[in-house]
């Protein structure tokens, strides 16, 4: 059965970061009533999500069941550590379970990201990142964005699952498409050919990615086969 990944809020994840939007002073938020009147065991879903500003995402939120929409500017970290919502083929709808997925959460009691407590691990990301923006020429593999404020090193194989900080287990990817990438809305095979899924659009025609200059550099097999046999 094929299934889309999508992102949901509970009320508490919710509050959490629209405190966080109103306190970074970001420029989209909820209305702090709003948000403290809703039903305790509320699920909102993301309809749609858009690169906002560095390290931002703006969602799009369904905020009631006449499918009106709030919008909420959130970390691109934040983002991602939401719980998953699937949408199956069928039309069934499943959400995720918060408690499984808390211990991944990365503001503990609330609080933000602090990078001068992560040192450590942000130094190492940088430096993955310096090699893999280097090995494709510091462009996104699937467009044409060269901005480096905008290039993003993702993981085939996310590190959480044992994916090695190693170029050929990399991705020069836009923030957009290593969103894309990272929700599963198209995939690269092992010939490097752009598998684009369901209704999602790219913005762009492409058949193959950009490959780095070196061979060595390739994105390995084992590691893309591995992503996808998670998602079935
Ligand atoms: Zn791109």
């Amino acid at each position: 059965m094929n299934y889309t990944v999508e992102k949901y809020l509970t009320k508490k994840d919710l509050k959490e970061a629209n405190d966080a939007a109103v306190r970074e002073k970001r420029n989209r938020a909820l209305a702090d009533e709003f948000v403290d009147n809703l039903d305790e065991d509320i699920k909102i879903p993301v309809w749609k999500i858009m690169y906002h500003a560095k390290n931002e995402i703006r969602l799009m939120l369904i905020i009631n069941q006449e499918g009106d929409l709030g919008f909420l500017d959130v970390s691109i970290l934040r983002y991602k550590t939401l719980p998953n919502l699937y949408k199956y083929d069928d039309g069934r709808i499943e959400f995720e379970n918060r408690v499984k997925t808390d211990s991944k959460r990365p503001y503990p009691n609330g609080r933000e990201w602090k990078e001068s407590i992560e040192k450590k691990p942000v130094r190492k990301q940088s430096n993955f990142r310096d090699r893999v923006l280097k090995a494709y020429n510091s462009e996104c593999c699937i467009c044409d964005v060269k901005e480096k404020s905008l290039l993003r090193a993702a993981h085939i194989v996310a590190v959480v699952d044992g994916g090695p900080d190693t170029i050929n287990n990399g991705l020069c990817l836009c923030v957009n498409h290593e969103i894309a990438f990272d929700r599963g809305l198209f995939r690269i095979t092992e010939t490097f050919n752009v598998e684009v899924i369901s209704k999602f659009q790219l913005g762009i025609e492409v058949k193959k990615i950009k490959l780095p200059y070196d061979k060595n550099d390739y994105p390995i097999s084992k590691y893309l086969k591995e992503k996808y046999a998670r998602i079935v």
